[in-house]
């Protein structure tokens, strides 16, 4: 058959290994997964009340539009309603902006290592794909504005970044968005943007009211607790939404999904709770770090990249065995690095308990 000749060397997203798998495999009776920076708090009881429904709310087809929770996610942010697109996750947003603007001749600029979906759906599309290394584990916004030619189409940010937690301060981010042509898509990926706790952060809603050629994307899979459910969403201006539209699927936004957001939404005060406990949480890794003299990244979203100096891989697979899945480094180009995905004080207690051990086995070996 003809598939695209880029299919072919491309690997199909590796999920990591399910709790029910791990238990089985190593004879273990709890695992804390804590690998997908999922919210170790769930998410708002809310949410889930909103879930009991007449089968009609099965059987028929969500509203295409997703009227209700477009209004209240415009009036929580305050601005038009024709300035958000839903996507099936923000895994589904990219894909829309790349099946909307790339394609052969065409090249893409982004950061790495970042969030890997911006590459391979740019693959997919055959476009060029201009990885711009990370320096300091921060956006190298010079070297990255140096890349963006006439066939440049769109420019990929990811602030707070994944897998690394830093982000870009606002005063870089305007400075470098000026200088991008008006012609080249400029997509600002802040899954972790409700995580975040520094005072220099960008507020999207401005910046996309500055930039006609900005998106900002955000998803409920993060602090809103609701990854199972898929539902993300981008902000601009009404034109590059109303430009996207053609691209994307007509259902995309499920029933549930939109039902049960507005109720996450809405519970503030859940947001606010898991925001203070992810701080908390951070702190005992920064401790944890700084005692053992490890080098990591202070972080803005809801996880930490630890270098142990060692294999990655042999970092996670010691705390797979014992009940802990982690993410290994290797797979996001920190080859000697685990993300530890922030989860409760006593599930971080628990992981770091398990890490000091590695680190003492492993000096005790050598
Ligand atoms: C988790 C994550 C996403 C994907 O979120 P979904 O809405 O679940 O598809 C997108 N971007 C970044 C940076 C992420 O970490």
């Amino acid at each position: 058959m003809k598939w695209k000749e880029q299919l072919l060397n491309l690997t199909p997203y590796q999920p990591g290994k399910s709790i029910e798998e791990v238990k089985k495999q190593y004879g273990l009776n709890e695992i804390i997964k804590l690998a997908s920076n999922e919210n170790p708090f769930g998410c708002s009881p809310n949410a889930t009340a909103a879930i009991n429904q007449p089968s009609s709310f099965f059987s028929l087809y969500p509203d295409g539009y997703a009227t209700n929770l477009r209004n209240a996610v415009a009036e929580d942010l305050k601005v038009a309603p024709e300035q958000i697109i839903f996507g099936n996750g923000s895994d589904e947003t990219i894909m829309m902006l790349s099946r909307a603007l790339l394609g052969p001749g065409t090249n893409t600029v982004m950061p790495a290592p970042t969030f890997p979906q911006y590459k391979h759906n740019a693959i997919i599309e055959g476009a060029e794909v201009r990885e711009i290394p990370l320096v300091d584990a921060q956006h190298d916004l010079q070297a990255m504005l140096a890349a963006i030619d006439e066939k440049t189409a769109i420019v990929w940010l990811c602030s707070p970044n994944n897998p690394t937690g830093t982000y870009i301060p606002d005063q870089d981010l305007r400075l470098f968005i000026n200088q991008v042509p008006e012609d080249v898509l400029v997509v600002l990926d802040e899954a972790y943007c409700e995580y975040v706790t520094v005072n220099d952060f960008h507020n999207s809603v401005e910046l996309v009211k500055d930039f006609p050629n900005v998106i900002a994307l955000r998803t409920f899979s993060k602090i809103y607790g609701l990854a199972s459910l898929r539902i993300g969403y981008g902000i601009g201006q009404p034109e590059l939404i109303r430009a996207m539209e053609p691209v994307r699927e007509p259902f995309n936004a499920n029933r549930f999904a939109q039902v049960v957001a507005i109720q996450a939404l809405n519970d503030k005060e859940f947001i606010e709770t898991c925001r203070q406990a992810n701080q908390e949480g951070l702190t005992q890794y920064y401790q944890f770090c700084d005692e053992e003299g490890l080098k990591y990244f202070p972080s803005q979203g809801n996880f930490i990249l630890i270098d142990f100096n060692v294999d990655g891989n042999e970092v996670f697979q010691y705390l797979l065995e014992r009940g802990y899945i982690v993410r290994s480094g290797k797979v996001l180009g920190f080859p000697t690095g685990v993300r530890v995905t922030v989860g409760s004080r006593e599930q971080n207690e628990g992981l770091i308990k398990m890490m000091k051990q590695f680190i003492r086995e492993r000096a005790s070996l050598s």
